[in-house]
């Protein structure tokens, strides 16, 4: 599953959600899927700039998948070009 929840404003992994039996992993509230963390968000911007220059319009991808879930990345830019008709 593809889900961005803490793209910005220092979000913590742990407050997002968790599973509530052992061994409490840090679970996507919408499905339940692992979630991830970057180690640096300065990190994680740096390395979306570099994506955005191959492909336009990505980091406001990411901003607007803030608190969404979707089965992939593909899923989730056929649903923002729905909402916001930018492609
Ligand atoms: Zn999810």
């Amino acid at each position: 599953m593809f889900t961005v929840l803490a793209a910005s404003g220092g979000d913590i992994i742990e407050k997002a959600g968790a599973i509530k039996s052992p061994p409490h992993f840090p679970c996507c509230p919408f499905c339940g899927s692992l979630l991830f963390q970057h180690d640096s968000e300065k990190a994680f911007w740096a390395g979306s700039k570099e994506y955005e220059e191959t492909h336009p319009g990505y980091i406001a991808l990411i901003k607007w998948l803030k608190g969404k879930c979707f089965k992939s990345i593909s899923e989730a830019a056929v649903a923002y070009e729905a909402e916001t008709g930018i492609h």
